[in-house]
């Protein structure tokens, strides 16, 4: 992604931050985070205010973006963009008639479709450029949609700000898994259905059958929605053209409709099984993609936290006590369960991992009775993690999983691990030697 214009975004970060960066700095940092981590112009301006100690919050709020970097459900956005279409239409609400107007709207991004709720005064005419303060977004079919309610406040900007639109019609780019973004637009994709399932939703009160599951290339696996019937089997290699990059707690998601094409395509693809064997991804790789499913990551354990060990849950719940207690039951007779809270870094970041039962007696080589067993002896559950503190602390660990994120970071549910704890030292050459390689 490229930044075309920086200035505005600059003095944005700049208004935020006061004196504490210079403009220089500033667009230095936009540059870094937008090209090399490759977050969107929005995630970039908020992270760097908040390094800089800035306030985070109030600048997430209302201020002007791209469509495409829109998401669902925001309660207050602002944007410039060119009025694509308008259609009156009359509808009853709560028994009175009113009039709406609908249609799309389009910037140099993408283009969305719009609703005016409240049209009182309010006249949109294709090809005027209006500057909206204030809007809503809603979701319809994996597309962002964007809604002008009683808060909106519409300008007529001069027309000339934005020329022509050419997103709807333009190719959509030609990109690999790996590559995808959470709005980026239209995006054309090659893979392999790993899996589908089909499943029943309501849509508009409608129910409505979808199908997803993973799609792969050589680069990564994505999830994806289909949100038209293409008869996606399991196995076929499909160019999907159209499609849409939307993002779950971080996580790029494949969406496409009928307005998508979707071409089942022979030609020579790694099979499945190639497809499914691992690739370790360096943490930095992930965190810039904002997250990432099913993903491999490889590097030490820095911190084994509280809450590894064996702890009781609740029984109704499944929450972790605290001295006996859960937040919402009180009370209660625990049920103890194994666990490993670590966090883990290969170097170029880290990631909070949280492993199950399962995999933590594999990883342990002790099973949650033998833990049991122990506690009871000494009288102290505390035992079992100082013992997984010093079995698992700079130990190297596979480990594989969905990995999300939020604001304090990554986290990875893992659902595989490696069943050797390796020695550090060699990992982490080879782990110096593999980044210094890939700069
Ligand atoms: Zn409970």
């Amino acid at each position: 992604m490229e930044i075309q214009n920086l200035a505005p975004h600059v003095q944005e970060v700049a208004r935020a931050l006061g004196d504490k960066l210079s403009e220089e700095e500033i667009a230095e940092e936009l540059r870094k985070y937008v090209d090399v981590y490759r977050l969107s112009i929005p995630m970039a301006k908020k992270t760097i205010v908040k390094k800089y100690g800035g306030d985070a919050e109030s600048f997430s709020v209302g201020f002007q973006r791209k469509l495409a970097e829109l998401r669902p459900n925001e309660p207050n956005v602002d944007f410039v963009a060119k009025v694509l279409s308008s259609n009156d239409k009359e509808i009853t609400a709560k028994g009175e008639k009113k009039r709406i107007i609908y249609g799309f709207v389009g910037d140099d991004s993408t283009t969305l479709p719009y609703t005016a709720w409240e049209t009182e005064g309010l006249t949109l005419a294709k090809g005027e450029v209006i500057s909206v303060k204030g809007a809503y977004t809603k979701e319809y079919q994996g597309r962002v949609q964007v809604n002008f309610g009683n808060r909106v406040t519409i300008r007529k900007e001069d027309p000339e700000t934005i020329k022509d639109i050419q997103v709807a019609d333009g190719p959509p780019k030609v990109v690999t898994i790996a590559d995808l973004r959470e709005g980026m637009g239209y995006v054309q994709v090659k893979g392999r259905v790993l899996s589908v399932e089909a499943r029943e939703v309501t849509v508009k009160g409608e129910p409505k059958k979808i199908f997803s599951g993973v799609v792969a290339d050589e680069t990564g696996k994505v999830q994806f929605t289909a949100w038209s019937d293409f008869k996606v089997k399991k196995d076929d290699i499909l160019k999907i053209s159209k499609a849409t990059v939307k993002g779950w707690r971080g996580i790029p998601q494949l969406n496409f409709d009928e307005r998508a094409e979707v071409i089942k395509v022979k030609e020579k693809f790694p099979t499945a099984e190639e497809l499914q064997k691992v690739t370790v991804s360096m943490i930095s790789d992930i965190s810039a993609r904002g997250g990432a499913t099913d993903a491999t990551v490889r590097g030490a354990i820095i911190e084994v936290r509280d809450g590894s060990g064996l702890i009781m849950r609740c029984p109704d719940c499944r929450r972790a006590l605290q001295k006996g207690m859960c937040k919402v039951h009180g009370r209660m007779d625990g049920v103890p369960d194994l666990r490993i809270k670590a966090i883990v870094d290969d170097g170029s970041g880290a990631v909070s991992a949280v492993v199950g039962r399962e995999l933590t007696e594999g990883l342990m080589g002790c099973t949650l009775d033998e833990c049991m067993e122990r506690a009871k002896k000494s009288m102290n559950l505390d035992v079992v993690k100082d013992s997984f503190e010093e079995k698992l602390l700079l130990k190297v660990v596979t480990l594989t999983g969905n990995v999300t994120a939020d604001e304090y970071g990554l986290s990875m549910i893992v659902n595989g691990a490696g069943t050797g704890l390796d020695d550090v030292r060699a990992e982490v050459e080879r782990l110096l030697v593999q980044l210094e390689e890939s700069r």
